[in-house]
C-alpha cells in the first residue's frame, strides 16, 4: 500500500468514524486506494484483497462492505436478486450493466430524465430510484 493509498483509505474510513482496522485498511485501500470510484462485487474484493497477500474471508470482505453501506461510504447497487455490486459514489447516479461481461459502470446522468413516477401506495413515499441500464453487444 502506498502512502498516499494509506492516507486515502484512513481519511475515509475517519469520515465515518469506522475505526482503521486492518482489514478495513487493506479492503479500503483496494476501493479509494488511487482516489477513482470503483464498483465491486464481494467476491471481486475479495480476490484482488487475496492478490495483495492478505488473508480476509469472503464473509469479512462481505461484512465489511455491508458495514461501509451502513457507514454511508458506499452504495449497494443490486442488478438481480443474487448479485450485489457496491460502489464508492454515493450520490444518486445511473449504472450501465454489461451483460455480457456482468461489469456494472457509472452512465452519463446529464441526459437522463425521470418525468414521473407512479402514485405510491398510501402510506408510502419513494426512497430512492435505481436506473440501471442493461446492455448487451450488438452483432
Ligand atoms: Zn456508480
Amino acid at each position: 500500500m502506498t502512502p498516499e493509498a494509506l492516507e486515502r483509505s484512513q481519511s475515509w474510513l475517519g469520515k465515518a468514524e469506522l475505526r482503521p482496522t486492518r482489514q478495513r485498511l487493506a479492503l479500503a485501500s483496494l476501493l479509494v486506494g488511487d482516489g477513482q470510484n470503483r464498483h465491486v462485487t464481494a467476491e471481486g474484493l475479495h480476490e484482488a484483497v487475496l492478490g495483495t497477500g492478505d488473508k480476509v474471508s469472503l464473509a469479512t470482505v462481505y461484512n465489511t462492505l455491508r458495514a461501509f453501506c451502513d457507514a454511508g461510504l458506499m452504495q449497494e447497487v443490486t442488478v438481480d436478486g443474487n448479485r450485489s455490486y457496491f460502489d464508492t459514489r454515493v450520490d444518486d447516479h445511473p449504472h450501465f450493466y454489461l451483460e455480457g461481461c456482468g461489469t456494472l459502470t457509472d452512465a452519463p446522468s446529464a441526459e437522463l430524465q425521470i418525468k414521473s413516477l407512479p402514485d405510491v401506495p398510501e402510506g408510502y413515499e419513494v426512497a430512492k430510484v435505481d436506473v440501471v441500464i442493461r446492455l448487451r453487444k450488438t452483432s
